[in-house]
């Protein structure tokens, strides 16, 4: 028989007693190491702990007794684990490397979850989100800026409606005519700026349509717009920074949610701006826009400059556009380059570009 060195506390004090342990038929014996005491307890009533390696195994006997044994000691056909999730269990506990790597695994979940499922969640729900609940959510966030941020343009009637059939011209002009309308409003907390709402409206500050050199370049920032739009990005970017609970439910279905998206559009516009790779597909679509419609990509160029005239104070490393579009060299160089390549073409053709 197999005799298994152990620690025994009997209970009431906390002297621990070396022992060894063995199995006779049904019942657990042992006796202290130097075999002046013996006990015994019926196999049944002896309750084994859960195997967790760092922690000792411990058989729990009656009032509070109890003995403890290396688990490398334990003979197998003690306690043996018949069932296949015990035993799987049982060897996970056992093995720390094991342990770490479940509390890597599920760090790694969460990271995943919150730097890619969030982002992936926010996209499928702003692109799968059927047009008649955006145009509600563009609504709903432009009548809480209306009075607030946005206030009732100053702009003279004609330049308003020069500007608009302006708009009218090249949206017709753009395949599939997107579902979009323009609306000029005095907005002294965000200057120079204009953004496309959830739904379609983009909003074009007094300040920006003063700004520009001529109609080219307040088409380019039109069609950059237009780029957001057709991205769906302010939603997706709103989505984004709106949490899991709200992304969640809005996955479920629950449209209750949209409120509190909405909620979250004035915030974005005054905190917050789209990522990069927002801006670069903004602007590609823009630049595609104008050289399909016979203009100079040139024209974006000159709306970037407008913009930095508009803004001396975000004048640093990385220029902004108002709060919400960054605004960097490179996007100028590709605006440039798109020009040039626009200029080529129109030189090999023969024709003329009219703006
Ligand atoms: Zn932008």
């Amino acid at each position: 028989m197999a005799m298994v060195p152990a620690t025994y506390f009997d209970g009431r004090s906390t002297h621990a007693t070396r022992v060894n342990a063995w199995r006779d038929e049904d019942v657990l014996r042992w006796r202290s190491a130097d075999d002046l005491q013996e006990w015994s307890a019926p196999w049944t009533a002896v309750e084994p702990s859960a195997r967790v390696t760092g922690i000792p195994f411990t058989l729990r006997l009656r009032d509070g007794a109890h003995l403890q044994i290396d688990h490398d000691a334990l003979p197998a056909d003690w306690f043996p684990r018949h069932h296949l999730i015990e035993r799987m269990a049982d060897w996970l506990e056992r093995r720390w490397m094991a342990a770490l790597a479940g509390i890597v695994v599920v760090v790694v979940s969460l990271f995943g979850m919150f730097e890619y499922g969030l982002p992936w969640a926010a996209d499928r729900i702003a692109t799968h989100m059927p047009a008649s609940v955006e145009h509600a959510m563009g609504k709903q966030s432009l009548a809480a800026l209306e009075g607030r941020m946005l206030m009732p343009t100053s702009l003279p009637p004609d330049r308003q409606s020069h500007l608009q059939s302006v708009f009218w011209h090249f949206v017709n002009g753009i395949h599939g005519a997107p579902d979009v309308r323009l609306r000029f409003y005095q907005a002294k907390a965000i200057g120079a700026n204009a953004f496309a709402l959830p739904g379609g409206t983009i909003v074009f500050t007094d300040d920006l349509a003063k700004a520009v050199p001529d109609d080219a370049a307040f088409i380019a920032v039109i069609a950059h717009e237009l780029g957001h739009q057709a991205h769906h990005h302010m939603l997706r970017q709103v989505l984004r920074s709106s949490g899991v609970l709200i992304v969640a439910g809005m996955l479920m279905g629950d449209v209750t949610s949209m409120g509190g998206v909405a909620a979250g559009i004035p915030m974005f516009l005054i905190d917050s701006h789209y990522s990069r790779h927002f801006e670069e597909d903004a602007d590609r679509f823009a630049l595609d826009a104008l050289a399909q419609q016979n203009i100079d990509p040139m024209a974006f160029v000159h709306a970037m400059e407008a913009l930095e005239r508009a803004h001396p104070e975000l004048q640093g490393e990385e220029l902004r556009y108002a709060s919400s579009h960054p605004l960097t060299g490179e996007r100028i160089a590709r605006a440039t380059e798109a020009s040039t390549r626009f200029r080529a073409a129109h030189a090999s053709d023969g024709s003329h570009a009219s703006h």
